[in-house]
């Protein structure tokens, strides 16, 4: 061990008492030993560094708000994300904060997600990539991260304690995946465990994810923290692997530590390690921090302005009808326009230092133009008169820009969507004004798929998915030509909801989340099923043309862990410089087991002027033809033939070559002939195939509990259908959070920490209010609900005078 010798002068209580934080942001100090505390913030797209005794989630000090992990994610590009690491670091360096907590690279397995605009991409591979270059761009310059949220964490709907059921085949190639790429090639400093279950064991104490395959097969020698309130059985947890508890501020789960350690359940060793690993991230991150660093506020929203224009992703663009003319006025119309939706709700929420809007921007580039609102930005209030105003004045303009999206309401943290419906009264604005026949150009801001009814009648789409602090200033620079769009999809934009492959598997009954597709997630099942979709992974156009030229390959014959390098040949045949994503899917011929039809195995993104052309190189290896296989528990390639396809998107095949492993997996492995996974053609998948995939008993259906049988592990969403007692503790604790953050009933911030409060276990509000609730009254509020109001109020006044003459001893302590 590193540290053995401050180790060795440590006493059991000091070391258990390092294994949690101080309060919600810092790790504990020992002063006896020198060791210090360090400081933690959200993340991932800025800095939520909030001061003591901040008021709600969006009390924070000012920072720069860059694009979410939605929009760096359709960039593409690595080099990118370092440098949203550096800057985002700089702020770090400024606020003394040593830990980013991010990224996130949670797999996007249905559009639903609330959270999906914190997460890159429905593709492992592209996420562990862009992870990597953001990780490596904070740690350049000595500011910590946490990769988050690990694993197998997809939804926000009982985020706390669903059990994701899922086969290891999927797990490993689908859903761990990206986090091995990250761990591998970034070493991130810290890694932070998800709330859930994977496989009924939650993350923060599962010994497979935490241990075997993260530290004994990936390497990973960083510190493990838990999600904000993420614990449940804390001595497993230290022996499974989970280094830090956050939040801190409560010691009953260091005592726990202490007494399993005296009692023989914990050995003494996991917890040297644990504390091993969090000095060796304390001390180094605490020679790191700089007095009187300033960051330069202005080059900050600069390069906010150049992220948020390579994520934009150009949908449509018929006729040319993009870039529009400096010189002819339009019609601007929507409400977000004038008050953009440019970062999501919740744990990752930037006080912006500024923000400009799409009319912002126009006004910076002199457009000459008109704008009306046409709908209001609360779905609650009628937008009819407004609409009608937006049409009498589109009679006198040809082009019409409508700027529509999801409003704050629709996507954050703690719930998912329901549908991937716009709002109403957007879909009405394209709608109408469609029917007027003119040139129609629609910005759209959310961050995540949104189906689009009216796509045949509109000329061009611009995607601007949520673009940061200077997401206007980015959009009128593509909607005018001053910059080239250059993103694409990093998932797939379905047609309706219903084809998405966990249509009928997401959110789950309440217990647990079934992931019946396996490793069909996204474009893996579009492509194998060939469905029809709005628009492809990988998508996104250009004002310019890119040739695909040719593709140059030494030989086509491999062995089994031979490098495959090849050349291709790229140019820009169009009128614009403009950059171009060049993807390479590889496919096998005939697998020795089901497997997706193509999968992304490398990507480049390449600048080129009109008239140039460029030879890009790539590498692929072992793993880039593998897939897991469950009885050598192990990454393995079939003998046999591949194509390997060079591609705009997951549907194009502009250049293919195919190569041919000679040796490699002979072994059938495939599941039954009649098996869904061999012939994965609709979303409804038998249970018994997917018991075959699973290879383990299924969970038994979740029946949810009725009054008299909740337990502290209940949370109040489980006890509220029976027990009116609940029922009026949810209400009370809604209007207070609505009186004390000053918001209304559809603000997401509100509905994300109500959500949160019903969905919690109810064990884990002690360590949540650093003790404010205590165990006993947390006991005592079970009792009430289950029906025995009298009883529990005893218990829980017993208690709160205990609380009282406990506080009163320990300041007769400290006098
Ligand atoms: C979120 C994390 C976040 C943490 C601290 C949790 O609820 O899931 O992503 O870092 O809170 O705010």
């Amino acid at each position: 061990m590193k540290h053995q010798d401050l180790i060795d002068k440590m006493t059991l209580e000091e070391k258990a008492s390092l294994l949690s934080g101080k309060d919600n942001w810092h790790t504990k100090a020992i002063d006896r030993l020198n060791i210090p505390s360090i400081m933690m913030t959200d993340g991932p797209h800025g800095l939520r560094k909030q001061l003591d005794g901040a008021i709600g989630i969006n009390d924070s000090v000012k920072a720069t708000c860059f694009p979410t992990a939605v929009t760096t994610g359709s960039s593409w590009d690595i080099d990118l994300l370092y440098e949203l690491g550096e800057t985002i670091a700089e702020e770090c360096l400024q606020e003394q904060v040593s830990i980013v907590l991010g990224p996130g690279v949670n797999i996007k397995r249905s559009p639903l997600c609330g959270r999906n605009f914190e997460y890159f991409s429905e593709d492992p591979y592209l996420a562990g990539n862009l992870a990597c270059g953001f990780i490596n761009g904070v740690q350049s310059k000595n500011i910590g991260t946490s990769l988050k949220h690990f694993s197998a964490n997809n939804q926000e709907t009982r985020r706390l304690d669903i059990s994701s059921t899922v086969d290891m085949r999927t797990l490993r190639e689908i859903y761990l995946t990206q986090f091995e790429i990250a761990v591998k090639n970034s070493h991130p400093t810290t890694l932070m465990c998800s709330y859930n279950k994977v496989n009924s064991v939650y993350s923060s104490e599962n010994p497979l994810t935490l241990t075997k395959i993260l530290r004994e097969e990936w390497g990973y020698n960083g510190a493990v923290m838990s999600d904000w309130g993420a614990v449940n059985n804390r001595p497993l947890g230290v022996e499974a692997g989970l280094d830090l508890e956050m939040p801190g501020g409560s010691t009953i789960n260091d005592k726990k530590i202490v007494e399993a350690v005296k009692n023989g359940t914990l050995d003494i060793s996991f917890v040297d390690k644990a504390v091993d690993n969090l000095l060796d991230i304390i001390l180094t991150a605490h020679d790191n921090i700089k007095n009187d660093y300033k960051y330069d506020i202005d080059k900050h929203n600069d390069i906010a302005v150049k992220i948020a224009t390579e994520g934009a992703v150009l949908l449509k663009n018929d006729n040319n009808c993009l870039p529009l003319n400096k010189d002819k006025k339009i019609l601007v119309l929507g409400a977000l326009a004038e008050t953009p939706r440019y970062q999501g709700a919740g744990s990752s929420h930037i006080n912006s230092h500024k923000v400009t809007s799409l009319l912002d921007g126009l006004s910076n580039l002199n457009i000459n133009f008109e704008y009306a609102p046409a709908y209001t930005l609360d779905s609650k209030k009628k937008s009819d008169k407004l609409l009608d105003n937006a049409l009498a004045l589109a009679k006198n303009y040809d082009t019409i820009l409508l700027c529509v999206g999801l409003t704050d309401e629709y996507e954050a943290e703690g719930f998912d969507r329901t549908n991937i419906d716009l709002p109403i009264s957007h879909n009405n604005l394209i709608e109408s004004v469609a029917t007027l026949n003119k040139n129609i150009v629609v910005n759209i801001q959310c961050g995540s798929p949104v189906s689009m009814p009216w796509i045949d009648n509109v000329d061009s789409v611009l995607l601007s998915y949520l673009g940061g602090q200077a997401t206007g200033e980015a959009a009128a620079n593509l909607l005018y030509g001053i910059a080239n769009p250059c993103g694409k999809l990093a998932e797939t934009f379905p047609l309706k909801l219903e084809d998405t492959p966990c249509y009928n598997y997401f959110p789950g009954d309440g217990k647990n989340v079934q992931y019946r597709e396996g490793i069909y997630v996204g474009y893996r099942y579009y492509t194998t099923a060939n469905k029809d979709v709005l628009f492809p992974f990988g998508y996104g156009l250009s004002y310019t043309k890119f040739g695909y030229n040719s593709l140059a390959i030494d030989t086509n014959t491999y062995k089994v862990g031979d490098e495959v390098k090849f050349m291709v040949n790229i140019s820009n045949d169009g009128s614009f410089a403009g950059k171009e994503i060049v993807e390479v899917y590889v496919s096998p011929h005939s697998p020795m087991i089901d497997r997706p039809v193509r999968e992304l195995k490398a990507f480049k993104k390449v600048f080129l002027n009109k008239g140039e052309n460029t030879d890009i190189t790539f590498t692929l290896n072992e793993r880039s033809f593998s897939y897991f296989d469950v009885d050598s528990n192990k990454f393995i390639v079939d003998k046999g033939k591949y194509d390997i396809i060079v591609a705009r998107d997951v549907n194009d095949t502009s250049l293919i070559t195919t190569i041919e492993f000679v040796d490699g997996n002979t072994t059938d492995k495939h599941l039954s002939e009649q098996s869904w996974y061999n012939h994965p053609d609709t979303n409804v998948i038998d249970e018994k195939d997917f018991c075959e995939l699973y290879k383990m008993p299924l969970p038994e259906p979740y029946v949810p509990p009725k009054k008299g049988e909740f337990t502290i592990e209940h949370c109040i969403r489980d006890m509220m259908p029976t027990s009116s007692f609940a029922k009026f503790i949810a209400k009370i604790t809604k209007a207070i959070m609505r009186k004390v953050t000053h918001s209304k009933d559809n603000d997401p911030g509100l509905r994300m920490a109500y959500e949160t409060f019903i969905s919690t276990p109810i064990r884990v509000f002690p360590a949540m209010s650093q003790e404010t609730i205590s165990l006993q009254g947390c006991e005592a509020f079970v009792t009430m609900a289950n029906g025995h109001f009298f009883k529990g109020l005893h218990r829980m006044l017993k208690d709160v005078s205990n609380q009282k003459k406990v506080k009163r001893a320990r300041e007769q302590e400290n006098l």
